[in-house]
């Protein structure tokens, strides 16, 4: 019998399949079984409108057998069947696949992913097998062919005995190396797996003989037997109507397909018809994964075509930080042989996307408004991603995430949103006012915090590193500016209370030329009166606030040229040490230089930054003490 020779598009994709280090090379089986339930499918159609087809629904099926000695896993349907032209077009030339041409336009490039997350069809089972016969028969033929080949070099096709119609596919097995041992693949528990994983929706039951072993008639022992099994569930959950199904299945669904160990926080269902038809079953988990916060973390859901799946995670699904969401799109609008690349710039997943992002947002919203204490835990988990999410890409989705998020404040310490914190601000107060430090505890203790709490005005604690850049990059919230305590500490007072302030230090710019000498860190020193105990503070003057120097000092890579924030020394100008500063300026200048090195040490330890020189400090203060 002559060979026939592969079309040269064929062979080249062939080749790649044959010697492909493709990591998932199990994906082969999931487009045998979507091979054969498109040939049932169509069989099943036929038999809608030709009355010759005496089959009911349920007479399909798609088995999978196993032989470990012959080493051959064979898949059969009883499907519509291929002709021995079919046969020849279908399986000597690839079918002109999206991913082929795709492949073709890069051919320049490195080894494109095209196997990647999706498939090439019938070829790719030439990834673990070296040799694959189909035998098949059209539904009311007496004909069957047989197609043959060991791959690159050529096929035949031949006639053959086959008693039943459809479609039997045998691939024996590459023998097992070092890194592949393609015997996996005729293991019971492996393939039941594989079907679970990428099958199990196919509408048609899957079945596979299965070993099962049970106590023999009157005697202790046990005896094994084999059970015919329908492996799949054929019925997705995201396709039951959701008033169908229970919170348990909803949680062992999660539980089981993501790994986790908790229920989610949040089941939300998606179901849409229109500028793209889809369903999204989402869930929010109640806790963040342990790499959540590394690069290890993958984000994405994963992606159906009509029951069959595609990829395991779609990132461009997901908005980075709504990226702790994990779930499912089912979509018929896009194709089983898409590739990765083509996907991203397909217009439909974009779509998809941008509702998505929307659905998450509303649900997250409706949680914080009705289900409170669940969310603030959600957002204990998540928060971060959140903040993240306003600062990152010049605070273009402010919008979206501004009114998600929560900071403990002076009021009762705990969370309030920025909407709740305007909503019970008096008329009179100007600005949202914030402090930030590493814990409640430490913001507390600041003096200008200390000031604003027997105002009446309530301060945002912010503790997060990345807060206070968040609350930078947002600028506004509903007309009202941030401000952070320290910074414009003498902000929102009286006129009357302004003018005494300038009088008082108008008149005291002498003693403070003199102090500046002795205190060169600072570009200002001047009373305030907004401090109530507090003899002294540091306030920040540009845009660069103390805390953010901080977090600036800590991030890798941070070294000699980074910014440093402006910090003015403001004086209590209502305490004691004032009458003292102005005694010592006329009659003791040298303790007056001690007496400011103190009191801005003190100050920079009250804000919670580090001394350059705690020994001057200390010497200062025993001298005194012996005094
Ligand atoms: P695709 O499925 O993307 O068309 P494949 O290479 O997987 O590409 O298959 C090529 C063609 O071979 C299919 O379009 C189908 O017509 C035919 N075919 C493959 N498997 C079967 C089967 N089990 N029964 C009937 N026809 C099949």
């Amino acid at each position: 019998m002559r060979k026939k020779q592969f079309k040269t598009e064929s062979k080249k994709l062939l080749d790649m399949m044959i010697n492909s280090i493709y990591t998932h090379k199990e994906i082969f089986l999931r487009e045998l079984i979507s091979n054969a339930s498109d040939a049932l499918d169509k069989l099943y159609f036929r038999s809608l409108t030709d009355s010759t087809v005496s089959l009911g629904r349920s007479d399909y099926s798609i088995s999978i057998a196993a032989d470990k000695t012959a080493r051959t896993l064979t898949i059969t349907d009883n499907g519509c069947g291929m002709s021995a032209d079919e046969l020849e077009n279908n399986l000597g030339t690839i079918a002109k696949s999206g991913s082929f041409d795709f492949k073709r336009e890069n051919d320049q490039g490195e080894d494109v992913d095209v196997i990647g997350q999706f498939g090439v069809g019938f070829y790719s089972a030439f990834m673990v097998a070296e040799r694959i016969t189909v035998r098949t028969r059209v539904y009311g033929s007496d004909l069957a062919c047989m197609w043959e080949s060991e791959g690159a070099d050529g096929y035949t096709v031949s006639s053959c005995e086959k008693p039943t119609f459809g479609t039997e596919i045998t691939l024996y097995l590459k023998a097992d190396t070092e890194e592949e041992k393609y015997s996996d693949f005729l293991d019971e528990y492996r393939l039941r797996g594989l079907v679970k994983k990428y099958s199990d929706y196919i509408r048609y039951p899957i079945k596979m003989a299965v070993t099962k072993s049970r106590k023999k008639e009157d005697s202790e022992e046990y005896e094994s037997y084999t059970e015919i099994e329908t492996l799949n569930s054929m019925v997705p959950l995201w396709k039951r109507p959701q008033s169908e199904v229970t919170e348990e299945e909803y949680n062992s669904f999660y539980t089981e397909k993501f790994f986790d160990y908790q229920p989610p926080a949040k089941v939300i269902t998606q179901k849409s018809e229109g500028t793209a038809t889809f369903t999204a079953l989402l869930f929010i988990p109640s806790h963040a994964p342990f790499n959540y916060y590394t690069k290890d973390y993958e984000r994405g859901l994963e992606l159906y075509s009509s029951g069959v799946m595609i990829m395991e995670r779609c990132a461009d699904l997901l908005p980075d930080y709504f990226s702790f969401v994990r779930g499912l799109v089912d979509s018929a609008d896009l194709s089983l042989n898409i590739s990765r690349e083509m996907l991203q710039h397909d217009r439909q997943l974009k779509v998809i996307a941008k509702a998505i992002e929307k659905k998450i947002k509303s649900e997250l919203e409706k949680m914080m408004a009705n289900e409170r204490e669940k969310y603030e835990k959600l957002f204990d988990a998540f928060g971060m991603q959140l903040k993240y999410g306003i600062y990152t890409d010049y605070g273009m989705h402010k919008d979206t995430l501004q009114d998600l998020l929560l900071f403990k404040s002076s009021g009762e310490k705990k969370y309030v949103s920025l909407k709740e914190y305007v909503d019970s601000m008096s008329s009179e107060q100007s600005a949202i006012y914030y402090a930030a430090g590493e814990s409640i505890e430490k913001i507390e203790m600041l003096p200008q915090v200390e000031s604003m709490k027997k105002r009446g005005i309530e301060v945002l604690y912010l503790t997060d590193d990345v807060d206070e850049f968040a609350l930078k990059m947002l600028g506004k919230y509903a007309d009202r500016e941030f401000k952070n305590v320290t910074a414009e500490a003498a902000a929102d007072i009286s006129e009357d209370e302004r003018k005494r302030l300038d009088e008082e230090n108008r008149a005291a710019e002498d003693l403070f030329k003199a102090m500046k000498d002795a205190v060169s860190e600072v570009s200002a020193i001047r009373f305030t009166s907004s401090l109530t105990s507090h003899a002294v503070c540091l306030t920040s003057e540009g845009e660069l606030s103390v805390e953010m120097e901080k977090v600036l000092k800590k991030m890798p890579g941070a070294d000699g040229e980074l910014p440093k924030a402006s910090v003015a020394l403001e004086i209590n100008v209502d305490h004691p040490i004032k009458e003292k500063l102005l005694t010592l300026y006329k009659n003791d200048p040298e303790m007056l230089k001690k007496y400011a090195r103190i009191l801005y040490s003190e100050a920079c330890l009250i804000s919670g930054l580090s001394l350059e020189n705690p020994a001057e400090l200390c010497e200062l203060i025993s001298e005194l003490l012996v005094k």
